[in-house]
């Protein structure tokens, strides 16, 4: 399929661009400059893998592993202007998400007004719980605190996109370090995050801001039912609506790092292919990976066109013909 939108794809600054992971040395080098590059490489794979336009966001976990509030608003600000200057080389290939210093909320409400009235940006995209300046505490977004930065996501009529990061304590998966990571604690950390959004009451109070998550949904939709099916005996689930609900009204998913058919119908048939949109998790992910697989994945032609691009042309306002 031609004219994809890719809605997961990461850049860093050099502040944000210095962290070796769990991964050897020489794939670290080539992550890393590919984090950085966006006219060579990454343009070219675009090219030849049928993808028209990337929706760029700043690595994880970058400004919410910043414990000091006017540090992360600082980084958070030049990660910023760095995609803004990109983003206005190439307005038809790259369009931007804001970086936010969540450590503050009213300064992360001010720089989302930023971005999204100065540089068009088409929403903000958060990696998971902010470090506290409390060493071993993490900020969590559900607390009554953010609830003005969330309405000034609903004014803004833009999205939030929660992205993973590693829990906060690792405990739990001593002498297993291999499931630290994209394998799962980043699933299972930011499925929690987001059924904490999703049960506090947050899309109560704002019933058209739109939370987006990636991986096809941090397995929320395949438990979606079950959630459901449980909840309904508990009487401290402090939301008006079923979880199901608020899947099918004030979220989105995207395949970013998922290239399978049988998780993507799961979410289709939980959440309807509206809801359902397109992306890699570039550099982290190839783009040949992903694009081939979904231009021959076994859905339905209007279906693809939808996830490919339709939807995110709608939810983000891209004005694409
Ligand atoms: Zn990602």
């Amino acid at each position: 399929m031609q004219g994809k939108v890719a809605i997961e794809e990461h850049f860093a600054i050099d502040e944000t661009n210095g962290v070796q992971n769990r991964v050897a040395n020489a794939y670290w080098a080539n992550l890393s400059a590919q984090l950085l590059d966006f006219e060579t490489k990454r343009l070219k794979e675009m090219d030849a893998c049928g993808v028209e336009l990337a929706i760029v966001s700043l690595n994880a976990p970058a400004v919410q592993s910043i414990p000091d509030p006017a540090r992360a608003v600082e980084v958070a600000r030049r990660a910023n202007d760095a995609l803004a200057e990109q983003v206005r080389k190439r307005p038809d290939r790259f369009q931007g998400f804001a970086a936010l210093p969540m450590q503050d909320p009213q300064a992360a409400a001010r720089e989302l007004q930023r971005c999204v009235r100065d540089f068009g940006f088409r929403g903000a995209l958060v990696n998971g719980y902010s470090n506290a300046s409390e060493a071993g505490k993490a900020l969590y977004y559900d607390a009554p605190r953010y609830l003005p930065l969330f309405g000034e996501f609903e004014q803004l009529d833009v999205p939030f996109y929660l992205h993973p990061r590693d829990p906060l304590t690792l405990d739990r998966y001593e002498g297993h370090p291999w499931l630290v990571g994209s394998a799962w604690s980043f699933a299972e950390e930011t499925a929690l995050h987001a059924l904490k959004l999703m049960g506090c009451g947050l899309f109560d109070k704002y019933p058209r801001l739109q939370l987006v998550l990636g991986h096809l949904g941090e397995r929320i939709p395949y438990d979606v039912w079950r959630l459901d099916h449980r909840l309904q005996y508990r009487h401290d689930y402090p939301a008006k609506q079923k979880m199901g609900y608020y899947l099918r009204n004030n979220v989105h998913v995207t395949t970013s790092g998922h290239f399978r058919t049988q998780t993507l119908i799961n979410a289709m048939l939980e959440m309807g292919s509206d809801r359902v949109m397109f992306a890699v998790d570039y550099p982290y992910e190839e783009h040949a990976r992903g694009t081939s697989w979904f231009d021959a994945a076994e859905i339905s032609e209007a279906d693809r066109i939808k996830i490919g691009r339709e939807n995110a042309n709608r939810l983000f306002r891209l004005n694409l013909a």
